[in-house]
């Protein structure tokens, strides 16, 4: 873009309401209680966050972090491959591949870059990588920058996928999908894709950033859910910025996967190694996760609550039975204008617009976390239902 462009594309921006701005949190109200947030000297309830577990203040969380600073310092200096990596790193590694019971697991800066790292490092120039529609941004640009070209099927549909592997003509060799949608909070069809991607001997690579820790028996994520084993899913990315409360990614899968992508993934070896004491943070909260899940059962029983109530105040919900619950607005302006009712009541819920979700699906994305009490999500109900006798796209919405 010319220099001079620059000032008009941000007004054809801002004109389409898509101007996207920060609101800076200036403290939390209550110590450890990430959902009571403090944002321009106001109170608010923050239901917008992906701190599913509650494990972003934990007190245990912060001490491990901080503790490890002093003994080792903030920063690893240099990238995994010259002397950054430390022995929170390789611990954390190894507990991660244990807990998601695969070979290997590999550390990534965050989950943008592992996304990034994998899919470049299996799919190159003359090859198919196959994505849901609604693929996270990282895993679309992963392909685009891979070199392959590729194609996107119906958002979870197997039978679409089946068919773009069964009459390819191309060799696909990837195929890539979020293990629970980020925006839409449904899961994909792991079973089926998996079959299908073994008989086409392709890697299903699942990012699972907002399964894991969450979903299936033991809080494995969707593969444990589906009941998937690691040669059904034998590249699975898992971010911890989210239900671990602290910061970064990894890929897990075979010994000889990792291997490749330590020799291979350039988001990998090109760039700092996470900072010793995040990885100490999130070997906390994975330990405290696994020793707790209460915390996975309360959010889920918070989530069911939420749907139950919002049925009843005739709030359209989307099929999702995870802690992500989108309410949609179908327009910009509508769901900015959501955005500031429920501000203005004290309730943080981000909209969310085009391009991160198709055009006419903007929304207000809600997420449940444990740390959330049943008053707080009881009055987000009451608030919403309110909303809904003065948002006609709120009631037109097709609900499940
Ligand atoms: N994958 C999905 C599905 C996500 O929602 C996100 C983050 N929003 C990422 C990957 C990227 O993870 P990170 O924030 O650690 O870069």
């Amino acid at each position: 873009m010319k220099r001079q462009r620059l000032h008009a594309a941000l007004s054809d921006i801002d004109q389409q309401h898509l101007t996207r701005r920060r609101t800076t949190v200036d403290g939390f109200v209550e110590p450890g209680n990430r959902v009571v947030t403090a944002v321009d000297g106001r109170t608010l309830v923050d239901f917008s966050s992906n701190d599913y577990l509650g494990l972003a203040h934990h007190p245990a969380v912060a001490a491990a972090m901080s503790e490890c600073a002093l003994r080792y310092g903030a920063g690893s200096g240099a990238s995994h491959l010259v002397t950054g990596h430390g022995i929170e790193h390789a611990r954390l590694e190894e507990e991660l591949a244990a807990f998601v019971g695969r070979e290997r697991a590999l550390l990534f800066s965050t989950g943008y870059m592992a996304n990034l790292g994998v899919v470049t490092t299996l799919a190159g120039r003359g090859e198919l990588v196959l994505l849901d529609r609604l693929s996270h941004a990282s895993i679309i640009d992963g392909a685009l920058l891979s070199g392959a070209r590729f194609k996107r099927y119906t958002h979870a549909d197997a039978n679409a996928a089946e068919r773009m592997l069964e009459e390819s003509s191309e060799d696909v060799t990837v195929l890539a999908t979020d293990g629970v949608f980020s925006m839409d909070g449904d899961i994909a069809p792991l079973s089926q894709l998996a079959k299908a991607c073994k008989a086409h001997n392709a890697w299903l690579v699942v990012d699972d950033a907002h399964g894991i820790g969450i979903l299936g028996d033991t809080g494995r994520g969707s593969v444990e859910q589906a009941h998937l084993t690691p040669e059904d899913v034998p590249a699975l990315v898992g971010t911890l910025g989210k239900a671990f409360g602290s910061f970064g990614a990894f890929v897990a899968g075979s010994r000889d996967l990792i291997e490749f992508l330590i020799q291979k993934a350039r988001p990998y070896i090109y760039t700092t190694a996470l900072p010793q004491p995040v990885a100490a943070a999130t070997r906390k909260a994975l330990e405290i996760a696994q020793r707790e899940p209460w915390r996975r059962e309360r959010v889920l029983a918070l989530t069911t609550r939420f749907r139950k109530a919002a049925r009843e105040a005739r709030i359209p919900l989307l099929d999702s039975n995870t802690p992500i619950q989108p309410i949609m607005l179908g327009s910009s302006q509508a769901a900015l204008q959501a955005q500031q009712e429920l501000l203005d009541e004290g309730f943080r819920v981000i909209a969310i617009r085009a391009p991160t979700v198709p055009r006419g699906s903007e929304r207000l994305r809600v997420t449940f976390s444990a740390a959330h009490t049943e008053e707080q999500v009881d009055a987000l109900v009451e608030k919403l239902s309110q909303l809904r006798a003065r948002y006609q796209t709120l009631c037109e919405t097709e609900s499940e």
